[in-house]
């Protein structure tokens, strides 16, 4: 019979961390995951590398993690976890940079991987699934039912829970996929199942929650009706970003340029066109020489696909009627910045931790990075994150929570000032911490 991965290592005795080498963190998370799997017989047990998707941050080696397949046995873990005193982090695919999703020392950690159940009510235009289920998998089920998932981010090989927790989010359908979410059923602290609707006084804290409140287990959120979209990209001039960015389509960005006065704008439109709708992808060049590409929405803007070497950076929301300043700035100080930097818009949005808080405003998300070219916490994006961090904030900029921040927990809530309340629902929720990590506390206060 052929042992598994898991079986060879609980048969052997033998524990990752040596077969892994000594970081001193990593060992400790995998002796602990072997006993933890060797508790939990029954669960299943994946293999993640301990570091994030673009090696900006490695811990050393990879863990056999917990690998629930039910709701009942998340339950079982957290009441494992609250019996032994001891911490918990859920995890999908880990591409956040800022790692707040790691655990410290004994932390049990669990995967999303197999929870992957997905439902759809096409009366509602709904779909309900676990918080494992890749974008692209949603993308592809909801198109072939005459729908399509708006807000979602460009990356369609991430998590729905992942994508959920830390706000990602598409342009100016809308706010943050966060905001599409319905309903969710959230393990919490005690081993209870809390579920909430859009009404639950809860739901703006649990929409964006980096898993601190606890381990959201079904998610159901909102669709459109499918709709295909046509992007052009052609040259503009810097100085026009706020007019291409806002007035040319819905979900048009631009890859503004911090030195030059030439930029591009990926001008995004929507189709005419009447059901049933093809799932075509049409490319060529207009007679000016300008690329386009027309498709399916998911598989024009929301389906970008790992970069090689793959890069580390942040991203801000930032109030666009200020952002004049940002881009002034960017042209005249020495920030470190690379050549060119994203431009998104997006609307704000009710949850508690969201970077654009007001729902009647509209924000500029600009995202800054940098190669990561196989050297760890790269001093030019960490110089390059500080400086360009300072100047968000004093344009009233807030952080996105999947990306690098190095902002104090003074700071966090000086320019969030609903975490206090954020913080009030975790307390009750979770007095002991379970799912608070100090590198969390770091961060939140
Ligand atoms: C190349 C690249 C491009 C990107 N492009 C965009 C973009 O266009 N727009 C954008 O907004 N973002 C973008 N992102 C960010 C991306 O959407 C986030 O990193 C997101 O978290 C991805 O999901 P994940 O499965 O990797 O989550 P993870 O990184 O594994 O987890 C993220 C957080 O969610 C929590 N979490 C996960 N599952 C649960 C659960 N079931 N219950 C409670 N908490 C949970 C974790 O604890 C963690 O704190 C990009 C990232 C990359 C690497």
């Amino acid at each position: 019979m052929a042992l598994t991965r898991r079986s060879f290592l609980l048969r052997s005795g033998v524990t990752a961390a040596g077969l892994i080498g000594s970081h001193s963190w990593a060992e400790r998370l995998n002796a602990q995951a072997v006993s933890d799997n060797t508790f939990f017989a029954q669960i299943d047990s994946v293999s993640i590398p301990l570091r994030d998707w673009s090696g900006f941050t490695v811990f050393g080696g990879s863990a056999d993690v917990l690998a629930p397949r039910t709701e009942g046995d998340v339950v079982e873990i957290v009441r494992h976890c609250r019996q032994q005193n001891r911490q918990c982090r859920v995890v999908g695919r880990r591409t956040s940079w800022n790692t707040k999703w790691y655990g410290d020392g004994d932390t049990l950690m669990l995967s999303t991987a197999h929870l992957d159940a997905l439902s759809f009510d096409q009366d509602a235009g709904t779909v309900t699934c676990g918080p494992g289920v890749l974008l692209e998998t949603i993308h592809r089920e909801a198109w072939a039912r005459g729908l399509t998932l708006s807000n979602a981010p460009a990356p369609p090989w991430v998590t729905i829970g992942g994508a959920v927790s830390t706000g990602s989010h598409g342009s100016l359908m809308g706010g943050s996929l966060s905001s599409r979410l319905t309903r969710c059923r959230l393990v919490v602290a005690d081993g209870s199942v809390v579920e909430m609707k859009s009404d639950h006084p809860y739901m703006d804290a649990a929409r964006i929650s980096l898993g601190m409140l606890g381990v959201m287990t079904q998610l159901t959120l909102q669709l459109d009706p499918a709709y295909r979209l046509k992007l052009v990209q052609q040259p503009m001039a810097t100085a026009d970003w706020r007019q291409a960015l806002v007035d040319s389509g819905p979900m048009s960005f631009v890859h503004a340029s911090t030195r030059d006065p030439a930029s591009t704008l990926f001008k995004v439109v929507r189709e005419a066109s009447v059901p049933p709708l093809s799932d075509e992808v049409v490319t060529g060049e207009d007679a000016h020489g300008q690329f386009w590409m027309s498709g399916p929405a998911h598989l024009v803007v929301m389906n970008f696909q790992p970069p090689s070497p793959t890069i580390a950076g942040s991203e801000w929301a930032v109030p666009i009627e200020l952002f004049s300043s940002v881009m002034e700035a960017f042209q005249s100080l020495d920030l470190s910045l690379p050549s060119m930097v994203w431009l998104k818009k997006v609307m704000g949005e009710s949850s508690l931790l969201a970077s654009g808080n007001d729902p009647q405003k509209v924000y500029v998300e600009c995202g800054a990075y940098h190669d990561v070219a196989g050297s760890q916490n790269p001093r030019k994006i960490v110089e390059m994150v500080r400086k360009v961090e300072a100047l968000m904030l004093a344009y009233g900029g807030r952080p996105h929570l999947s990306k690098l921040i190095s902002m104090t927990s003074g700071e966090m809530l000086k320019v969030y000032p609903a975490l206090t309340q954020f913080q009030e629902i975790r307390r009750q929720l979770d007095p002991q911490n379970m799912f608070y990590t100090q590198r969390l506390a770091k961060l939140f206060g």
